[in-house]
């Protein structure tokens, strides 16, 4: 996410450097970089000018506070802009246990695929409070062939109800399915509504409609960030028919230049409420514009880092590792369950984003090439015996021979893995 904007918005900060004052000059080379960056990330035009006209009134005039250097204050100026135009702290609160949610979104932005998602998140969050949800997903999607399966799968996946309405009008059977949660004491509705390629008055009508008939606690829209602009054409014309509460970017794991993401909140007045950044069940995080603003600026998003790590990898593992860290004898398969604890983060790629810095300084061919040698790591480790991997000493000649046979690799590739554990050891020692 953002990463293009990162990258731009690194070297303008690299290149204030050595920058002692802010001048007239400086401030307006630097801003027009600034305004270069968002119109090439797809941020409209106006929205842009709004901006960099914000930002101008807040740095002309100012005094130096403290110890800042220029390129420091105009970065904190900049930051506290990005921070506001995105949201400022409205969002983090904006999805608190409703009730009963319709989803919706043309077709293919996502909408099934988040609702899966939002299942398995409210789940999650009512266990983590000891609380069980009852949660109940259905479908009113008759447009798109199978998307009711797909809704079908996916509830299953997370575990919990689908409902299969019987009747096969949109409007009738939404009633149909709120109905049964109601009958039937569940806490939450998931309702997931029929999309189309593009704004289709059919399709505003009967959301209309259900929105009427049922009056849901919360409307949510599901927008592909890949669409650019258009999302925010898509997202004005859904609010002037049916309005709705907040939004879901979906795909912003993909190449978006994030200019939609940027605009939103600006253009709608509305909160981005999750962000989608991959295909699995577990790729919803919660939107903060804090944390956005900190990756656009390059500075990483270690706490979301931190949260996925608390998320996905169970206590026992963490003081498992701990252990294995201030024990002092660190093995070879302390260093494979370690490589298996950090996949389960994500791929390199997914992770060196969220490190401060990182995503710009690795070029995504250094980036493959690393994630190659892991999956080699793995399979050599793998064709190691558990005496090996606890003692990598006794690795000689014909036993490397041996595991390099096992692991379809080199000689070589072992005598690189066991350079890089012991580098990886040393760093254990401090
Ligand atoms: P719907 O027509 O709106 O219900 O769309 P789907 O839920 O079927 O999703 C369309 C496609 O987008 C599927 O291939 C999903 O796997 C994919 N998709 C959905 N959300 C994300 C996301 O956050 N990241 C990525 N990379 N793909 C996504």
């Amino acid at each position: 996410m953002f990463d293009f904007l990162s990258q731009k918005f690194s070297s303008l900060f690299s290149g204030l450097e050595g920058v002692k004052k802010i001048t007239k000059h400086n401030i307006q080379e630097a801003l027009d970089t600034v305004q270069e960056a968002l119109l090439e990330a797809d941020v409209p035009y106006g929205v842009v000018q709004t901006f960099i006209t914000s930002v101008k009134n807040d740095v002309v005039g100012q005094h130096i506070v403290g110890a800042l250097k220029p390129a420091e204050q105009l970065m904190s100026v900049v930051q506290h802009k990005i921070v506001d135009f995105l949201g400022g702290d409205d969002t983090a609160n904006a999805f608190l246990f409703p009730s009963t949610v319709m989803v919706m979104g043309l077709q293919g932005s996502g909408k099934t695929t988040t609702i899966g998602k939002l299942a398995y998140k409210i789940k999650k969050d009512a266990e983590k409070n000891k609380i069980t949800k009852k949660i109940l997903v259905g479908s009113v999607d008759f447009y798109r062939p199978a998307a009711l399966d797909q809704l079908e799968v996916l509830a299953r996946q997370v575990n919990v109800f689908f409902y299969r309405a019987e009747s096969n009008d949109p409007v009738l059977a939404a009633k149909e399915i709120f109905a049964f949660g109601k009958n039937n004491g569940y806490d939450v509705i998931l309702l997931d509504t029929a999309g189309r390629l593009h704004i289709d008055n059919t399709m505003l009508q009967e959301l209309q409609e259900i929105d009427a008939l049922l009056r849901p606690a919360h409307k949510v829209l599901v927008l592909d960030a890949m669409t650019g602009q258009e999302s925010l054409a898509v997202a004005k014309a859904f609010d002037d028919i049916i309005g709705f509460h907040g939004a879901i970017l979906t795909k912003m794991d993909s190449d978006t230049r994030g200019g939609a993401a940027f605009a939103f909140r600006f253009v709608l007045k509305k909160p981005i409420i999750f962000i989608g950044e991959g295909e699995k069940i577990i790729d919803l995080n919660v939107f903060y514009p804090d944390r956005a603003a900190e990756r656009i600026l390059g500075m990483g998003d270690i706490r979301t880092l931190i949260e996925r790590a608390e998320e996905k990898i169970s206590v026992d593992e963490q003081e498992k590792a701990e252990k294995a860290f201030n024990s002092g004898s660190f093995s070879l398969q302390d260093f494979a369950d370690q490589m298996v604890m950090m996949n389960k983060l994500g791929s390199l790629s997914q992770l060196l984003k969220y490190m401060p810095g990182m995503g710009v300084k690795f070029s995504p061919e250094m980036i493959q090439r690393g994630e190659v040698e892991l999956v080699r790591f793995r399979a050599i480790i793998c064709s190691m015996t558990p005496k090996e991997r606890l003692n990598t000493t006794i690795l000689n000649n014909s036993r490397m021979q041996r595991v390099a046979k096992g692991a379809g690799v080199n000689v070589v590739d072992v005598a690189q893995l066991l350079k890089r554990f012991e580098e990886a050891k040393q760093y254990v020692k401090l």
